[in-house]
């Protein structure tokens, strides 16, 4: 297991919510639901609750969506953060309603007379602010061509507005400089992770898809968090955003930096395979997102899905649970290393979840 030292960055409370100082990488995700539709926004959040989102952000585009938040706040469980854009005056109503934490862009919020304004409020309310620098609405990082200058530029402006706010003795900040370029995204947290230690927001933005955007923010992210850089992601996904909550806990899980309560190995299948694993595979994966307090478990559970008896039976006997295809409509099932008896193949994913859910309930017990 890797061992990573992840001290380095200042503690920031969001909602009760550690952030930084080697606290555990907190996932979050965002809404995309309107504002103004306050029920239909606390729905999704509850869902995002369920697969383990542990702080959510909300886009406050108007006045109208501003007045929700304290409604919003009542009905979920997990921090919430204003996303502010433009208008100042909506931040400081979204302080007034009770928010966890604000979310600013210094490209658009307009002159640091604002940010002053907001830096002092949000100390009184004593609640964190994102400097969140993005490349796509800073025209001094639009104009420069080289990844490497588009980089300086975006930490410059983080630290152009980090000092801002420190003039106002106001040191409970969160940085994030995204750009859709993972050579100028890694290039720009590492410039400002070498010059302040503010907890980092990770997220390579307009990322896209559930396919491409998956692999570039994994590879983005998989970067700085592996060099030890990023105290809190984002996986911005052009999906359902239980989507990125799901991908960043795998993606968390594969770096051994936070645990989904389980791992799923599973063969690529060949010839050989006579059942149908990639839809069992597939159910399998959707059906574990269903168990309460998986996420509990500090160490995941293994469970290892095979085609047949070539690879099959290794695979099974070092997992937790195993099942490995012995023929058309059956599998041998392991546990613990251990032939326990044969399942039949349209039993196998609820057989393996009954099994998951026995195991979790005696480690909660224990
Ligand atoms: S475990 Fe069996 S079915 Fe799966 S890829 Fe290997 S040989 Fe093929």
């Amino acid at each position: 297991m890797k061992f990573y030292k992840r001290n380095q960055t200042r503690k920031i409370n969001i909602g009760g919510v550690i952030i930084g100082g080697g606290e555990p990488i907190v996932v979050q995700s965002m809404t995309n639901t309107n504002t103004k539709n306050w029920k239909a926004t606390v729905k999704q959040i509850k869902q995002l609750e369920a697969v383990g989102c542990e702080i959510v952000r909300i886009s406050l585009p108007d006045m109208e969506s501003a007045y929700n938040v304290s409604k919003i706040k009542k009905n979920i469980k997990i921090p919430l953060v204003a996303d502010i854009h433009f208008d100042y005056k909506i931040a400081l109503e979204a302080i007034k309603q009770g928010i966890d934490k604000l979310r600013i862009n210094p490209g658009n919020i307009g002159s640091k007379d604002k940010v002053e304004i907001l830096a002092k409020e949000a100390k009184k309310a004593h609640i964190p602010m994102r400097v969140g620098v993005n490349a796509g609405s800073l025209k001094e990082v639009r104009n420069l061509f080289d990844n490497a200058s588009r980089a300086k530029a975006l930490a410059d402006t983080a630290i152009e507005y980090v000092e801002v706010l420190e003039k106002h003795v106001f040191f409970d900040i969160v940085v994030s400089l995204k750009a859709s370029n993972i050579d100028t995204t890694v290039q720009a947290y590492k410039i400002f992770a070498s010059k302040r230690n503010y907890p980092l927001h990770l997220g390579i933005t307009e990322s896209g898809s559930i396919f491409n955007g998956t692999i570039k923010s994994s590879v983005g992210l998989g970067i700085m968090l592996y060099d030890e850089i990023g105290d809190t992601v984002r996986l911005s996904l052009t999906a359902d955003p239980i989507e990125e909550v799901k991908v960043a806990y795998s993606l968390l899980q594969s770096l051994e930096l936070r645990s989904s309560g389980i791992e799923i190995v599973s063969c690529p299948t060949c010839s050989r395979t006579q059942i149908d694993l990639i839809k069992i595979v597939s159910d399998m994966e959707n059906k574990v997102t269903t168990i309460k307090n998986l996420r509990k478990l500090s160490k995941p559970i293994k469970v290892a899905i095979m085609g047949c008896v070539v690879n099959g039976p290794g695979e099974a006997k070092a997992a937790d649970f195993g099942i490995a295809g012995d023929g058309k409509d059956s599998g041998i099932l392991f546990k613990s290393g251990e032939i326990i008896g044969k399942v039949k193949s349209e039993s196998w994913v609820l057989k393996l979840v009954s099994m998951i859910k026995d195991r979790l309930k005696n480690s909660l017990e224990d």
